[in-house]
C-alpha cells in the first residue's frame, strides 16, 4: 500500500490522532421515510417514486411511524438520551440527485444525544462518545457509469429518494484507526442485533465518513482536522486513517498547517484525495421544516419500543461465556450475527456439551470455512449438524478423524451433517478382543513408553490412544480406545 514519505516511528510517536465518525445507516422499514414508496434495493431504476420523494409542488411529507420506532430502539441501544421533542429541518443544497433541492434533516433538536459505545483496546476497553442520532432521509444516486454514452451522460435515479437514514456522529473519541474500526464493528453489531438496518455496505446501507487529525501528543487543541469521504470498508476506513495520519504529520513536520477539507480515498492507490476546501464548503442554510409539525416520541412510547429491545451483542457475549464456559474469542465468532448466535444456543442447550460444540465451531467449521472462503452464514453444515457431530464425539462414536473426514465430505458436497453421516455410518471398531489385539501390538513395540507410564507418568497413556488410533485408521472407538487401554497399562 502507498504512504506519504517515509515517517521514522519515532516522529510517528511525537504524534497523536484524532479521530470521530459520522455513519449513516439506512432503517429497514418497508417503505420511505415520508411517503409510501416501497424502501427496496436493486428495483429498475426510476420505479419506486412518488410526488412526494420527487418533490412535486403541492405534496405533503407524512412521517413513517416505523422509521422513528427504529431510530428510537438504535439509539436506545447506543445508550442515547431520546429527546422527546425533536425538529425536522431542512438541509439546502443543489444537486441532480435531489429533486427538492433540500434535505429533510434534523438540526439543533436531534432525536437522540449523549451516548457511547464500548469497545475493546489493548489496554482494556474503552467508551467512545456518540455526540448525536438523527433522522433524515437520503438523496437519489447519480449514475455516471455503465450506458453506452455514459462518456457523454450521467443518469440519475431516484429510488432512493426518501429513504430513512439515522446520522449517529462520534465524539473526537477515538485515538488510533484500530478503534475506529473497533467502534464501527460494535456499531454495525448493534445495528444489526436491534435489527434496525441490514448494514450492507455494498448496497449503501452503512457509510461512513471518517474525520481525522493530529496533534502533538500532551497538546490539548485539536488540530485541524481533515474528512475522508465514501470509503465502503471497514478495512479500507482503517487505511485511509493510516495513510491521512501520515500525511498530515509529515505537513507538521516540515513546517506546514493541515487545510480543513474533504478528501476522497482512492483504494486502489492505497492514498487520498482532495475533493473540495472549506472555503468550498455547503452553507446549507438550515430552517424548521414547514411541512412537518415537531416529533414527539412520549415516556409511553419509548417505553414500548424499548421492550423490543433484544440482548445486545456485549451481554450476549458475558451470558455466554458464563452460561457454556467458553473463551471470549469463541464468544466473538458465535455472535457475530444474532440469528447465528441463536442458532448456537438452541443446538448448544440440546448438546450434551456446549463447550464441544463452541470448540467445533471454533477449529473444525471456521478452519473449512475460511479455506472455501464462506461466511459463517454459509456454512453447509449447520449449527444442529454441529451439535449433533458434537454428540457423537462426545459419546465415543465418532474419532476425531472420522469427524474431520465427515466435516469434509460435507463441504466437497455441500450438505449438513445429519444426511452426510446417516450415509457414510463410518466404521467404528469396538469389538474389546480386536481392540485389545491391537493395544496389545503397540504395547510390545513401545517398552520405553510402557516404563514411564507404569513409573507414574499417567499422561503418557494418550499416546498409546493415538498410536492404535493411527493403525485403526481412525476407526477404533474412541471411548472404548480409552477405556482398554488404560486397562492394559494398569494390568
Ligand atoms: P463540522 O462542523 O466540520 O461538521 P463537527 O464538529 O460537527 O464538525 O464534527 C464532525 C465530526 O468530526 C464529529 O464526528 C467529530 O467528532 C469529528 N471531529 C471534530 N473535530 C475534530 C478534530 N479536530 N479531529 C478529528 N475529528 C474531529
Ligand atoms: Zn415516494
Ligand atoms: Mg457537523
Amino acid at each position: 500500500m502507498a504512504t506519504v514519505a517515509t515517517i521514522s516511528p519515532e516522529v510517528r510517536a511525537k504524534y497523536e490522532p484524532v479521530i470521530g465518525l459520522e455513519v449513516h445507516v439506512q432503517l429497514l422499514t418497508e417503505t420511505k421515510a415520508f411517503c409510501g414508496c416501497a424502501n427496496r434495493f436493486g428495483s429498475p431504476p426510476n420505479t419506486n417514486v412518488c410526488p412526494v420523494c420527487l418533490g412535486l409542488p403541492g405534496a405533503l411529507p407524512v412521517l413513517n411511524k416505523r422509521a422513528v420506532e427504529f431510530a428510537t430502539l438504535a439509539s436506545l441501544a447506543l445508550n442515547c438520551t431520546v429527546r422527546e421533542r425533536s425538529i425536522f429541518a431542512r438541509k439546502n443544497y443543489f444537486y441532480p440527485d435531489l429533486p427538492k433541492g433540500y434535505q429533510i434533516s434534523q438540526y439543533d433538536l436531534p432525536l437522540a444525544e449523549h451516548g457511547w459505545i464500548e469497545v475493546p483496546t489493548p489496554q482494556g476497553s474503552k467508551r467512545i462518545g456518540i455526540t448525536r442520532l438523527h433522522m433524515e432521509e437520503d438523496a437519489g444516486k447519480s449514475m455516471h457509469d455503465g450506458f453506452a454514452d455514459s462518456a457523454s451522460r450521467t443518469y440519475v435515479d431516484l429510488n432512493r429518494c426518501g429513504t430513512p437514514l439515522v446520522e449517529i456522529v462520534s465524539e473526537p473519541d477515538m485515538r488510533t484507526p484500530d478503534e475506529a474500526f473497533e467502534y464501527l464493528t460494535r456499531l454495525r453489531e448493534i445495528m444489526l442485533y436491534t435489527g434496525v438496518s441490514d448494514c450492507n455496505m455494498e448496497e449503501g446501507s452503512l457509510r461512513c465518513d471518517a474525520n481525522v487529525s493530529v496533534r502533538l501528543r500532551g497538546a490539548e487543541k485539536f488540530g485541524t482536522k481533515a474528512e475522508v469521504k465514501n470509503v465502503n470498508s471497514f478495512r479500507f476506513i482503517r487505511a485511509a486513517l493510516e495513510y491521512e495520519i501520515e500525511r498530515q504529520i509529515e505537513i507538521v513536520e516540515s513546517g506546514g498547517r493541515v487545510v480543513q477539507e474533504t478528501r476522497l480515498y482512492n483504494a486502489n492507490e492505497g492514498r487520498t484525495y482532495s475533493m473540495r476546501s472549506k472555503e468550498q464548503a455547503h452553507d446549507y442554510r438550515y430552517f424548521p421544516e414547514p411541512d412537518l409539525p415537531p416529533l414527539i416520541v412520549s415516556e409511553a412510547w419509548k417505553a414500548e419500543i424499548a421492550t423490543r429491545m433484544p440482548e445486545l451483542p456485549e451481554a450476549r457475549r458475558a451470558r455466554m461465556i458464563a452460561e457454556y464456559g467458553i473463551t471470549e474469542q469463541d464468544a466473538r465468532t458465535l455472535t457475530a450475527t444474532r440469528s447465528f448466535a441463536d442458532q448456537f444456543e438452541s443446538a448448544a442447550r440440546a448438546a450434551k456439551n456446549p463447550r464441544r460444540v463452541a470448540n467445533l465451531v471454533q477449529s473444525e467449521l471456521t478452519m473449512r470455512l475460511k479455506a472455501a472462503n464462506l461466511e459463517l452464514e454459509q456454512s453447509p453444515i449447520s449449527m444442529k449438524g454441529v451439535a449433533q457431530a458434537a454428540d457423537l464425539t462426545e459419546d465415543g462414536k465418532l474419532s476425531s478423524k472420522q469427524l474431520k473426514q465427515l466435516f469434509d465430505l460435507c463441504f466437497e458436497r455441500n450438505e449438513d451433517f445429519g444426511p452426510v453421516y446417516e450415509r457414510e455410518k463410518p466404521q467404528q471398531i469396538s469389538d474389546a478382543a480386536t481392540l485389545e489385539k491391537m493395544i496389545d501390538d503397540v504395547i510390545a513395540a513401545n517398552p520405553a513408553q510402557v516404563e514411564q507410564y507404569r513409573k507414574g507418568k499417567k499422561t503418557v497413556a494418550a499416546f498409546f490412544v493415538g498410536q492404535v488410533m493411527k493403525a485403526s485408521k481412525g476407526q477404533a472407538n474412541p471411548a472404548r480406545l480409552n477405556e482398554l487401554v488404560t486397562k492394559k497399562l494398569d494390568a
